[in-house]
């Protein structure tokens, strides 16, 4: 394919993308407020499902905004050739390809972050924080960014560097060492991510004893499943919105509870979310999902490993020659499509895991508690209850609120 046709296909597929998302967000947004369904009649009013709505559409207005600017620098960046600019220019200063590599990525990250600032901002300390949501202050604003500055540089940093030298020594063969490399690294971070990671952003403690920590070693143990690190999180200190999560296998395994889970919710109903989890590690999710990953890794890294040597992709954005920076660029708007089929494939699995786990929890525990749990949770957040079916096909990880309640009330 010549590079003048390429280009056009990079347009073309760019906005294809563009357009589905936008589409899709749309005609969720035109469903009509629903009445309140029996079911949620003791949670939820009229107002709140009118507020609920307000919400959605200042979500939607805003994803509007920022993915049309977002839309338009990229294919202005793509029809002028900037990219190939940016890559020559860093070339003038650097003769070392692989720093030159490493250099051209660096200053797309930032430029990147840089322009997604007053958006991420404006997120929230204005729309979050209209609704009640945002609890974060201006220093753990900006501290966080540049904790994730930092810990980009450090681990994204090296990981890039591994990555491009493979590129540039291994030829060919680049793709199934540096996708070992990257499935060692994901194991890891899974691993050590509540020991490491987590810890530069919250601060964990071990649940207290007392009635909850109780119920929960009780229930526990009449599901064989030794649980000894149950975490507390410190989510209060940048939102309102609750959370539970699984982290680790093996030995390592560790559930934390958001502090703002542990005020909203009775011990039944703390036990019933853990009920949950539990659930997802029983019926292997948690490692068939890790599976998954590493394998959605591999096929991308063997599509890039097929294209990657081209001199074309780099001459049609704008290149003077052969670039690997260029290439990758190119190839991931090129396999788009390929990763947005690849996330509905993934977000149906999920979707079905989440029933399976909402079942062993109903099982092995009961399912009323956490039908409760997940109406008070579903309604302090504003989530819509009436989504458009073809919207969470795509989209959603989690099955709609009333699809979980019909099977966990039934
Ligand atoms: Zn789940």
């Amino acid at each position: 394919m010549s590079p003048e046709t390429l280009k056009y296909l990079l347009i073309g597929v760019v906005s294809f993308g563009f357009l589905l998302e936008k589409i899709l967000s749309y005609l969720n947004i035109q469903r009509p407020v629903p009445k309140v369904p029996e079911t949620l009649g003791q949670y939820l009013s009229s107002e709140k499902l009118l507020e609920a709505k307000a919400y959605q559409r200042e979500n939607y207005n805003f994803g509007l905004v920022t993915g049309i600017f977002s839309f338009a620098l990229t294919i202005l960046f793509i029809y002028m050739g900037w990219f190939g600019w940016i890559d020559d220019w860093i070339g003038n200063y650097i003769s070392n390809p692989l720093f030159h590599s490493v250099a051209f990525f660096a200053l797309i990250f930032i430029g990147s972050d840089l322009i997604s600032l007053p958006f991420d901002y404006y997120s929230t300390f204005v729309i979050e924080e209209k609704y009640g949501f945002n609890k974060t202050s201006l220093g753990t604003f900006f501290s966080d960014k540049l904790k994730g500055y930092i810990l980009s540089l450090i681990v994204g940093g090296s990981l890039l560097l591994v990555f491009l030298w493979l590129i540039h020594q291994m030829g060919p063969h680049f793709w199934w060492i540096f996708w070992a490399v990257a499935a060692v690294f994901m194991v890891l971070v899974n691993l050590f991510y509540t020991a490491w990671i987590l810890p530069l952003f919250n601060k964990l403690t071990p649940l207290e004893d007392g009635e909850l920590k109780q119920k929960i070693i009780h229930y526990a143990q009449s599901v064989s499943f030794p649980l000894e690190n149950i975490l507390v999180m410190d989510g209060s200190k940048r939102s309102a919105k609750a959370n539970a999560f699984f982290s680790g296998f093996g030995k390592r395994k560790k559930v934390v509870l958001y502090d703002t889970l542990l005020e909203q919710h009775p011990p039944d109903e703390l036990v019933a979310v853990l009920a949950h989890e539990v659930g997802h590690y029983k019926k292997k999710h948690i490692i068939l999902g890790m599976l998954a990953s590493v394998l959605q890794v591999g096929i991308l890294l063997f599509l890039l490993s097929q294209f990657i040597f081209s001199e074309n992709m780099s001459l049609a954005l704008g290149g003077s020659g052969w670039s690997a920076q260029l290439n990758i660029i190119g190839f991931t708007m090129l396999f788009s499509p390929i990763s947005m089929i690849i996330g509905i494939g993934m977000n149906w699995l999920s979707r079905k895991n989440e029933f399976e786990a909402d079942a062993f929890a109903k099982e092995t525990f009961e399912g009323k508690p956490l039908a409760e749990a997940l109406k008070t949770l579903s309604v302090k957040t504003l989530s819509n209850i009436n989504p458009h079916p073809w919207y969470v096909f795509v989209n959603y990880s989690h099955p709609p609120l009333l699809q979980r309640l019909e099977k966990l009330e039934n």
